[in-house]
């Protein structure tokens, strides 16, 4: 098997699961409790949060441990209105994540007003119109960090500061699920409010995650029960969660060198080799500055679904941004808003590398693939 869907998600690093293992076993407590067992989970929580913050730039304090990224997403945007019932205008891309996009949708049909940035057909985002949709009563902007399906990444930190500069007093949140392990975050200097994060993105288990809120920004929570998370996310806390999301967060800051070098080059190899054996593809995002782990790369005349199933059959796993709904297959969003032509967004297939994979691997799927490419066009002309 050739896992080449990180961005999906990752397998669990040994290290991660050996620091959890304790707490599904004998330190079983609730960090909440009073006991001896109690303090020892709360310990390791407090540990974790350590680690987390330091992995960056941030303090422990501004640390919210939660389920992962579509929740960190949720509660950035509404949490951030909820705080601020006079502003009512928020601003997110036309290339978010569905968590982020259908809940400003989901804003927007409550009565919020919400403005939505292009994206140019590289994925860049269209500046001239963030700053022109500033207003008085802007709460939040929220910009991800990199794209899951691109890996094209906005330059957040800097936009943080000028639309701080435009419009003083607004809120800015960045969805970093995506750039977390992949490009340096140093929240230490920066303008950035809020951030979120997601643990299966870099070896640690599903469902755990958190919210960075920097000290002095004021959300509301979205889990209202305990007083765990002071206030902020009630609830028992996923112990076993939270220490490998702790554990996951330091590997990813010593494996960053590796993935920007070894990963990266084996991205950059693939794309060349690609682009060299099977005519008529191109690399979506290519001239904007990406992440370096991901591969968008369309395919003339094929269906992306089509090749991810062929791929599968030969122990290749990628993916695609398209969903199919009751038959018909829908178009990538992301690649939409890039002005793409359907055909080429349907014809679009995701590689996402890790630190497991290899130069083997990466010549068997360029040995593999033109062939695969080839049979589905055949078929694909026969039928039309
Ligand atoms: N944001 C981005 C950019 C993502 O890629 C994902 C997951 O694919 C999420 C948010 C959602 O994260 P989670 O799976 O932890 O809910």
């Amino acid at each position: 098997m050739i896992y080449a869907d990180n961005n999906a998600s990752t397998a669990l690093a040994p290290e991660v699961l050996e620091a959890m293992l304790p707490f599904f076993g004998s330190s079983f407590g609730n960090p909440s409790s009073a006991h001896a067992l109690g303090a020892d989970a709360a310990k390791a929580v407090e540990k974790a949060r350590e680690q987390v913050a330091a992995s960056l730039g941030a303090k422990p304090s501004e640390i919210f441990f939660n389920s992962g990224g579509t929740e960190g997403d949720n509660q950035a945007l509404r949490g951030a209105l909820w705080a601020n019932p006079k502003k009512r205008h928020m601003i997110v891309s036309a290339v978010e994540h569905s968590a982020v996009r259908n809940c400003a949708a989901h804003l927007k049909a409550l009565g919020y007003t919400v403005s939505v940035i292009p994206v140019d057909a590289d994925g860049n985002l269209n500046e001239a119109d963030l700053f022109k949709a500033l207003r008085p009563d802007t709460c939040l902007v929220s910009l991800m960090w990199a794209n899951n399906e691109t890996g094209v990444l906005f330059p957040v930190e800097r936009l943080a500061r000028e639309v701080k500069q435009r419009q003083p007093g607004l809120l800015f949140h960045t969805d970093a699920v995506q750039a977390f392990g992949k490009v340096p975050i140093d929240l230490s200097q920066g303008a950035i409010d809020l951030l979120s994060l997601s643990g299966h993105k870099f070896k640690a288990p599903k469902g755990v995650g958190m919210l960075f809120v920097r000290r002095g920004v004021r959300i509301e929570p979205l889990i209202m029960g305990g007083s765990q998370e002071e206030g902020m996310r009630a609830g028992t806390l996923n112990v076993p969660g939270i220490v490998g999301l702790g554990a996951a967060c330091a590997l990813a800051k010593r494996q960053l060198p590796d993935m920007q070098n070894r990963v990266k080059a084996l991205r950059d190899d693939l794309e060349k080799e690609l682009l060299a054996r099977v005519p008529d593809a191109r690399v979506n995002g290519a001239k904007a500055h990406r992440v370096p782990n991901t591969s968008n790369i369309s395919f003339k005349g094929i269906e992306g679904e089509a090749l991810v199933t062929a791929l599968s059959t030969e122990g290749i796993c990628v993916s695609t941004g398209s969903a199919c709904h009751k038959g018909v297959t829908n178009p990538s969003p992301v690649l939409m808003a890039m002005q793409m032509p359907k055909e080429s967004a349907l014809g679009a297939v995701r590689f996402s590398f890790g630190h497991g994979n290899s130069p083997e691997e990466l010549a068997t799927i360029v040995k593999i693939l033109p062939g695969a490419v080839a049979k589905l066009r055949a078929v694909t002309t026969r039928v039309a």
